[in-house]
């Protein structure tokens, strides 16, 4: 299994195969940083989405609650200047 799959899974672990959003069961991985504007293959920037809330989650509000959600369990790196400003650059 290589490193991708891994955390795939591992994010779709720490979500129970739950859409944050609406709690559906889902396998749709989502980076909230988008791979074309930097954004890292880590848990720390991925959520798990149903697709209905994936069709909807490329946009300010949305990337808001889910930077909200992560940093409940990953404050130490949302609380860091770099991150608050890639979200504040994507508008
Ligand atoms: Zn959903
Ligand atoms: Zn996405």
């Amino acid at each position: 299994m290589d490193r991708k799959t891994r955390l795939r899974l591992r994010v779709l672990e720490r979500d129970d195969n739950l859409c944050i959003d609406c709690g559906k069961y889902s396998q749709v991985v989502h980076h909230i940083i988008g791979r074309g504007h930097r954004g890292a293959w880590c848990i720390e920037n991925m959520v798990t989405l149903c697709s209905a809330c994936h069709r909807d989650a490329h946009n300010r509000a949305a990337r808001e609650r889910h930077v909200d959600y992560l940093r409940k369990n990953y404050g130490y790196i949302y609380s860091g200047e770099p991150w608050e400003g890639i979200i504040t650059n994507l508008g």
